[in-house]
């Protein structure tokens, strides 16, 4: 649906893009990640057609972005990074604002209104001063104002920065919803924001893709350790990690913070198997256990360590 090739973009003698590429299907959530000054900004400011590339192309649906600008602005809704709200106007005033500038028809105009702010959760707000509404309010204003045209595609640019943790999880779920009939490109440095709502990473660093696919694919493809989660009953934790520490290839045996009382919690780590898979350390930790005569109550491959793998992919070169 969405194909960029090859893009480029210079500010004078400064290369922010250096040939980035990917392609993005309808209805998937793309977590568009990487470090301060990396490109995700400015990938998405030429995605949304606000500013010209340097060189390479954008298509949608096959239409060029240079070529078809105005048809595909339309199928576009944009979450600038700071949204620019007017802050002594209503809600619906704004909405109204921005529904004319977008060129919804004026007999449409109420009904795109009411239906953004349902999508978005402010009906009971929509009489009141955009600058006294919460910080959480006032980003799912800047979301209604981005759906007002009713778009297929958003693109939204921080989309949770500043929030507080309530309403990061509010702002998520909304996006999750939203993204069950759209395709939503969202920028981010928050790691666990995109484990929790995107189908598919993107890592851009310094101007380039870096990785692309799911969170199991980059697993797959770049994780250099597997790391399990072990609880035990009937065992001194101490004794339990000791023995476990020493099952062939484990590079890292923790004892970890456990809820329960007389339960050892415990976090393994060791070099992924690729290959021939004849060595599976969750295999290995079940014999153990076995073998020991241990109560074991939960025995769980933890997910992708984003986080360190986001470090080895974006360590200043
Ligand atoms: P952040 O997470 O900090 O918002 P980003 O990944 O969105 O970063 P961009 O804003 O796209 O990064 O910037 C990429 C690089 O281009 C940075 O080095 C930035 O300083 C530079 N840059 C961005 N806009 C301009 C501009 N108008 N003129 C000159 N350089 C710019």
């Amino acid at each position: 649906m969405i194909d960029v090739s090859g893009l480029t973009k210079s500010y004078e003698d400064f290369q922010a893009l250096k040939g980035v590429s990917f392609k993005i299907n309808r209805g998937e959530i793309v977590g568009f990640l990487g470090p301060n000054g990396a490109g995700k900004t400015t990938t998405m400011k030429i995605l949304t057609c606000y500013m010209p590339q340097t060189a390479g192309t954008v298509k949608v649906d096959d239409k060029d972005i240079n070529e078809d600008a105005l048809a595909i602005r339309a199928r576009m809704g944009y979450l600038p990074e700071s949204t620019p709200l007017y802050t002594d106007m209503l809600v619906y005033d704004y909405l109204q604002h921005v529904a004319t500038v977008r060129g919804v028809p004026k007999d449409k105009v109420r009904e795109r209104i009411k239906a953004a702010c349902e999508m978005c959760g402010i009906v009971d707000r929509i009489g009141q001063v955009i600058g006294t509404l919460s910080k959480g309010y006032k980003q799912r204003v800047g979301l209604a104002q981005a759906l007002i045209h009713d778009p297929d595609i958003l693109i939204l640019d921080e989309p949770t920065s500043g929030l507080d943790p309530n309403q990061i999880v509010e702002i998520r779920n909304l996006i999750k919803r939203l993204g069950e009939n759209r395709t939503i490109i969202l920028s981010t440095h928050n790691l666990p924001e995109v484990m929790a709502t995107c189908t598919r990473i993107l890592i851009i660093h310094q101007g380039r893709i870096v990785a692309d696919g799911t969170a199991a694919q980059l697993e797959e493809r770049e994780a250099e350790n597997e790391r399990l989660r072990i609880l035990l009953r009937g065992v001194e934790p101490e004794v339990a990690r000791l023995e476990l520490a020493a099952l062939p290839g484990v590079r890292r045996a923790e004892l970890v913070p456990s809820a329960d009382a007389g339960v050892a919690a415990i976090e393994l780590e060791a070099p992924r198997q690729r290959g021939d898979g004849t060595q599976d350390l969750r295999a290995a930790t079940f014999k153990k256990v076995v073998d020991k005569g241990w109560e074991l109550l939960e025995l769980t491959r933890l997910q992708l360590d984003l986080e360190g793998l986001f470090r080895k992919l974006t360590r200043e070169v």
